[in-house]
């Protein structure tokens, strides 16, 4: 059976150069970087060459990109690090309600530890407004964190907007980047951030890698002890084959980024037509143009989002309901519920999210299926009898 994988926003395929360049540092280039010796010197000068890619790919400063596991370390680290650097100036974080659970959990984690956190309230379509940014800033107030683009809904935010009101009040600004990097083109001084958290699995790199970028200033206590790695900032032994791949994926990245938006948007928008037009009761979640290229994230009023899932996967399509990383519980996610879809909506929401091998004939064929699948559900459906 052809198998078509729409799930992205979960993880991507690791791309077979990506591969390739991390090969050697697994038997030839296999030292510590913090070895004096000539082997271990050598990996080091590889180490130092991604951050300086990366670093240039953010219009950063070397020394500011940290290497972290991942996007849940990097959101921790960011979030926890600055709080308690800051904790003897103020207790106040203002964050939003549809952030990841790294962003989420850290924060409920900090209201047990003394700090304050004020969740705003996302529009229909996801968005943060600046001036509630604005009107929620207290005396206290000593870290922001808004995400830069929802990973289930696709909601891209006005971080730009968002930073400068930051900037004015010499309050730190944190982005979760997780599902941008690499994906939309982002300069730290264009965006005003203080701190940004990427991934690399999420732009064709390898599981278990990530950055978290620093800018020069910010207060910010180390999360990991140990070693003196990361000039002190991340202690462990630096994980020589993942930044490698994370520098090749960004290395892809940078060249495909722009042809590639482009591609996904226009497929994108044809699977949205597609499925509003041929499904009676589905609406689009999220915003129609403020919104990740390869995202697509819909609502089949009246049926279960986890029964079109099953019934995509036997078709052999890959895709997701609500996000993969709740998919396990039986809630609607607090995405879909802080932008708010009824009941009968939440619970249908399907989200398929397109990559690199995503093609034109895709599209053509979940299109195909998928109303004969809701067709088939709705016939069973008491809700939908219900709801008509
Ligand atoms: N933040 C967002 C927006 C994500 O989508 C994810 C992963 O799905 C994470 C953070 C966590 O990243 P990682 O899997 O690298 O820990």
């Amino acid at each position: 059976m052809k198998r078509i994988y729409l799930d992205h926003a979960a993880t991507t395929p690791v791309d077979y150069r990506v591969v390739e360049a991390m090969l050697p540092c697994f038997h030839e280039v296999f030292g510590n970087p913090s070895s004096v010796h000539a082997i271990g010197q050598e990996a080091r000068r590889i180490v130092e060459g991604v951050r300086s890619k990366i670093a240039s790919f953010l219009a950063a400063k070397i020394e500011e990109i940290i290497f972290t596991s991942g996007g849940t370390e990097s959101d921790n680290t960011a979030i926890k690090g600055v709080a308690q650097a800051m904790k003897d100036r103020g207790n106040h974080i203002i964050t939003s309600s549809i952030e990841h659970h790294a962003v989420l959990e850290t924060c409920k984690y900090l209201e047990k530890h003394g700090f304050h956190v004020t969740y705003l309230k996302n529009d229909k379509a996801g968005l943060v407004d600046p001036d509630e940014v604005r009107r929620a800033i207290t005396g206290k107030t000593i870290l922001i964190s808004i995400m830069h683009a929802n990973n289930e809904i696709g909601t891209i935010e006005p971080i730009a907007e968002i930073g400068k009101i930051a900037r004015q009040r010499g309050i730190f600004f944190h982005t979760d980047a997780v599902q941008t990097f690499g994906h939309l083109p982002i300069d730290v001084n264009e965006l005003h951030v203080d701190l940004l958290s990427a991934s690399a699995h999420k732009l064709c790199g390898p599981k278990g890698v990530g950055i978290l970028y620093v800018r020069e200033g910010t207060k910010m206590v180390p999360f990991m002890h140990g070693g003196e790695q990361e000039g002190g900032r991340r202690a462990s032994t630096h994980n020589v084959p993942g930044i490698v791949g994370l520098g090749k994926a960004v290395e892809l990245a940078k060249e495909t980024m722009g042809e590639e938006a482009e591609k996904l948007t226009s497929l994108r928008d044809k699977m949205i037509r597609g499925i509003l037009e041929g499904i009676d009761d589905s609406v689009l979640n999220g915003h129609p143009v403020k919104r990740l290229p390869n995202n697509i994230n819909v609502s089949l009023g009246y049926i279960e989002g986890e029964a079109i899932i099953m019934y995509l996967d036997r078709e052999g399509i890959a895709c997701a309901t609500g996000s993969a990383c709740t998919s396990a519980s039986m809630e609607p996610s607090h995405v879909l519920a802080a932008i708010g879809l009824t009941h009968d909506f939440a619970h249908g929401s399907l989200r398929l999210t397109m990559g690199r091998a995503t093609s034109e004939e895709d599209i053509v064929y979940v299109l195909k299926v998928l109303p004969v699948i809701a067709d088939k559900l709705r016939s069973i459906s008491p809700l939908y009898k219900k709801g008509r």
